[in-house]
């Protein structure tokens, strides 16, 4: 999944549900108790409360991030990095960021380096229905890249890993503007399901859902299976001869796995379908 797209830089966020801005939601609050021009009362509350929308919106913004904090304190150690403890081997816990940074370094070390050619940005969440890398165009001739993970994946750590196994399988030789193919998105499932197993996480197998993402994947594992014990060698040398995943030709696919049947190697260089034809994706 990838996608291509001039940045549209965020506007001021507004700060409080209701509020003009933050400013005029702190300053309301503070006028209950401070103004001097009426005894506070709970009843003279509850009035004030209720016939003033703006109050009210701002006591919906508090109670909202009450409830966000709260869900804060159940997210995920891959939000907020902890700095470890004296008697730890360790600096940090693990994070979203230093995650990626193992992934691309387990990939590396079995296919090869990554293409260089782009500026890895970070990773943020997207209320879209699928995790994605997109290419924002600054103007400035440099092309970057972003990692995109379902808003759902922010608290569910299992569903962040996968996808973020996938999505880091595709920063490996990127390429905006070009229709990824089942070879390019059955190897994303592929090798984030090995680095899970690999690192001793847990089983993303249950989040591979899309019945053309769980073929894709399919097809690979059993190009992969045929060439047990040199799968990787053969993949990292077709790499220098087509360094884009998604350009490889039948030819070039059949001529580095020659036990692949024509028919597995047809469907594993065939385009794969545009996203809104697999609406079962999480
Ligand atoms: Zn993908």
């Amino acid at each position: 999944m990838d996608g291509f797209g001039k940045v549209a830089l965020p506007a001021e966020r507004e700060t409080g549900l209701g509020c003009a801005n933050k400013r005029e939601c702190t300053s309301q609050l503070c006028d209950l108790s401070a103004d001097g021009a009426e005894p506070f009362t709970l009843e003279g509350w509850k009035r004030d409360v209720s016939r003033t929308p703006i109050i009210a919106g701002c006591l919906a913004g508090l109670a909202f991030l009450a409830l966000l904090a709260l869900m804060q304190r159940k997210a995920p150690d891959l939000l907020v990095s902890q700095p470890c403890t004296p008697t730890q081997t360790c600096q940090h816990t693990w994070s979203l960021t230093s995650r990626l940074g193992d992934i691309i370094t387990y990939y590396e070390s079995r296919i090869g380096q990554r293409a260089p050619a782009l500026r890895l940005l970070g990773i943020e969440f997207t209320a879209a229905r699928h995790p994605a890398i997109w290419f924002p165009d600054y103007g400035d001739g440099h092309k970057s890249v972003i990692v995109q993970l379902t808003k759902q994946a922010r608290f569910h750590r299992e569903l962040a890993l996968f996808q973020l196994g996938h999505e880091a399988f595709h920063l490996i030789a990127p390429t905006p503007n070009l229709r990824t193919t089942y070879w390019e998105e059955g190897l994303a499932s592929y090798f984030a399901l090995a680095y899970l197993a690999q690192r001793n996480l847990p089983d993303g197998r249950s989040h591979l859902t899309g019945k053309n993402y769980q073929l894709a994947h399919d097809l690979t594992a059993e190009l992969a299976r045929l060439h047990r014990g040199s799968f990787d060698r053969r993949l990292k040398a077709l790499r220098h001869r087509q360094p884009s995943f998604s350009r490889v030709t039948a030819d070039q696919l059949g001529t580095a796995f020659p036990k692949a049947p024509a028919n597995l190697i047809r469907q594993l260089v065939a385009k794969f379908p545009a996203l809104s034809a697999d609406r079962s994706k999480p």
